[in-house]
């Protein structure tokens, strides 16, 4: 269920029998041809999907997330490490007065990752919560249904490209790109990021036939569930 569905008393209720609750993680940055908010629809809807199985409440995602290689790139958001630490921590700090102790965070962005260290830090002035943070398109069984189809796969590339972030008349390019070296982006500003990576796609082709990305979006769907029920410690 989502939050935005639910009203303070319904939630007070649901408190009293599951202390479970989901934050999505996303990113508003460049995708290529792809929508620019691909990380944070994907994490949304496989969060809606899997707290709507399992009966566990779903906060709005958060839209913005750290992408500061990407800034040469129109319509791209980027928020500092400082930001985003303090952020992640108010949402947590109010997710655990509100009651809740074991919070699943969805995260659609590798670029989000830095927010582990924080995360101990929140979780070490509340020994009795749990944070699982939860990167799904890198988890182990998902990614390897990705690798089945192709190991060439990586940002802004067919693997994130769904029907629900692909874009109305655009048309994608029908030819598989090389894997840019990532180890040479790292060395760069984000004016030169951009003339590196031209479109934005990091490599592989830059769309797949609809039956294989649901058998990706099937597998991350069962993984992220499974984690939700039992990956708690
Ligand atoms: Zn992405």
């Amino acid at each position: 269920m989502q939050i935005q569905n639910m009203n303070w008393l319904q939630v007070e209720a649901h408190l009293q029998k599951d202390d479970r609750a989901i934050l999505p993680l996303g990113s508003t940055e460049q995708h290529a041809y792809l929508s620019l908010c691909t990380d944070h629809i994907l994490a949304s809807r496989l969060a809606c999907e899997v707290g709507e199985q399992a009966d566990v409440p779903v906060y709005p995602g958060i839209p913005f997330g750290m992408a500061p290689y990407f800034t040469a790139f129109p319509g791209t958001v980027n928020l500092q490490p400082a930001t985003y630490n303090a952020l992640v921590n108010d949402v947590l700090d109010s997710l655990y007065h509100s009651g809740f102790r074991r919070i699943m965070l969805i995260n659609g962005h590798g670029g989000n990752s830095p927010v582990q260290p924080q995360i101990h830090n929140w979780l070490n002035k509340h020994p009795d919560a749990r944070v699982l943070l939860h990167n799904w398109w890198a988890a182990t069984e998902t990614m390897k249904q990705v690798k089945h189809f192709s190991s060439n796969a990586s940002h802004a590339s067919w693997m994130e490209n769904f029907s629900w972030t692909r874009l109305a008349n655009v048309v994608m390019p029908d030819h598989e790109k090389p894997a840019l070296k990532l180890a040479a982006l790292a060395q760069l500003p984000a004016s030169q990021v951009k003339e590196y990576i031209g479109d934005g796609n990091y490599g592989g082709q830059y769309q797949r036939d609809d039956a294989d990305m649901m058998q990706i979006w099937e597998q991350a769907r069962q993984e992220t569930l499974a984690l939700l029920n039992d990956g708690w410690v």
